[in-house]
């Protein structure tokens, strides 16, 4: 059974259970650790044969493309969608990449894109650039004083010219959680196409794309039990077809002369190139690990703990909460009075604390915020109260040291 003190999870995860304990890693905001059926599947993989997928016909090529589009079942199933309509990428950052460019047709200048003020740089910058590239205008959201987004101000600013929204779905600097069905009907009454980054989501909500009515949904493995270098870019058949490819070679096609080239059918068009097929096992392996305990328990998990941390964070005297928005996920920004976050998050470490300080790739949230940057203390499903009882008695040393 798990309770705070004791997770039930823990003991799967091989990092978290090594000699360098008590270990409190309070970072899976930034990338999850690993548990050990994910680090076999992909070593199984290689060991029962690898080779490309998609192109011979040997018994090792039938393999690999076998589990590889297994892998994208599984993971098509995960969010509620069909797997014709996931794309592999190598993170949510490429997958914003492959949108800013695929639909780049859309946009003509004077059109504006809207993303809002707490987004993470990967799905801000290739906007900003777009936009920049079609003299289009890259309109912000404003975030409220406890992180929420300025709705009102949204719904009386939109308009025809906006062709693109791009939100977040969970902010991963203050874990603030945004009403995506709402901004999609708002932006599906304006003719706009929606992009959700779903980074910080996918491991801490129930993520069904039909229920969030968005265009777009992305996300990483790596912040979801999974390896690095793989992620998803999920699209309505009627959004994917939009996209027009923007990277060229090897499987997306259908036929290549030296005139002119035509393109392979979705999902593949959009897969250029030798996809990373160990990673695309690897995160099938992560969500059926993740699968074999109940959602609602898996959830409830991570909030008694994150009401927990935050009930400490919140009476400490040296502690500041940066943001304390309305819905939220276990990811907490603070400061420390008098302390500048790089200072703290060094010390954190010398009390075997792992926590992220700086602008976490959001710096027009930081700077609205807190700019000097915050400390930012994130949950997995590993953690339990010892952890966060560990990260206050290092505040309360770090403390020691400052006064
Ligand atoms: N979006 C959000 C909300 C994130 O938190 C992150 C990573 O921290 C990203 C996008 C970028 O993800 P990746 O670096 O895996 O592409």
């Amino acid at each position: 059974m798990t309770s705070l003190k004791h997770t039930r999870y823990r003991q799967f995860f091989p990092s978290l259970n090594g000699t360098n304990q008590p270990f409190a890693y309070l970072d899976s905001a930034a990338s999850t650790q690993v548990p050990e059926v994910v680090l076999k599947d992909i070593e199984q993989y290689y060991r029962q044969g690898h080779a490309n997928v998609h192109r011979a016909s040997h018994s090792f090529a039938r393999h690999a493309t076998n589990a590889f589009e297994l892998a994208r079942k599984t993971l098509a199933e995960f969010i509620g969608a069909k797997a014709q309509n996931v794309i592999w990428t190598s993170g949510t950052t490429q997958a914003a990449n492959l949108l800013a460019d695929g639909l780049a047709h859309l946009v003509e200048e004077g059109d504006e894109i809207w993303v809002s003020e707490l987004e993470h740089h990967s799905n801000l910058v290739p906007w900003q650039q777009l936009a920049l590239k079609r003299n289009a205008v890259l309109k912000a959201i404003p975030v409220l004083g406890n992180g929420d987004i300025d709705l009102a101000y949204f719904r009386q600013q939109l308009s025809e010219k906006c062709k693109i929204v791009a939100v977040a779905h969970v902010s991963n600097s203050i874990g603030a959680t945004q009403p995506i069905p709402e901004l999609s009907r708002l932006a599906h009454q304006y003719g706009a196409k929606i992009v959700v980054d779903g980074a910080q989501a996918v491991a801490h909500l129930d993520v069904d794309v039909n229920r969030l009515a968005c265009d777009y949904y992305l996300f990483s493995g790596h912040k979801l039990y999974g390896p690095t270098g793989i992620g998803v870019l999920y699209g309505t058949e009627q959004a994917l077809e939009l996209l027009e490819p923007s990277v060229f070679g090897g499987e997306m096609i259908s036929k290549v002369s030296f005139e002119t080239s035509t393109w392979n059918s979705l999902p593949y068009r959009l897969e250029a190139g030798t996809p990373n097929i160990a990673g695309a096992i690897g995160l099938a392996s992560a969500i059926k690990f993740l699968s074999q305990f109940p959602l609602k328990e898996r959830l409830s998990h991570e909030r008694q703990l994150l009401a927990y941390a935050l009930q400490q964070l919140k009476q400490h005297p040296k502690v500041e909460l940066i943001g304390e928005p309305m819905m939220r996920v276990g990811i907490i920004a603070f400061n420390l009075r008098g302390v500048h976050p790089q200072d703290a998050a060094t010390l954190f470490d010398q009390y075997n604390v792992a926590l992220r300080c700086g602008h976490h790739c959001a710096m027009p949230l930081s700077h609205r915020l807190s700019p000097e940057g915050s400390i930012r203390l994130s949950l997995g499903l590993y953690n339990n109260q010892q952890d966060i009882d560990q990260a206050i008695e290092a505040i309360d040393k770090i403390m020691e040291l400052f006064d």
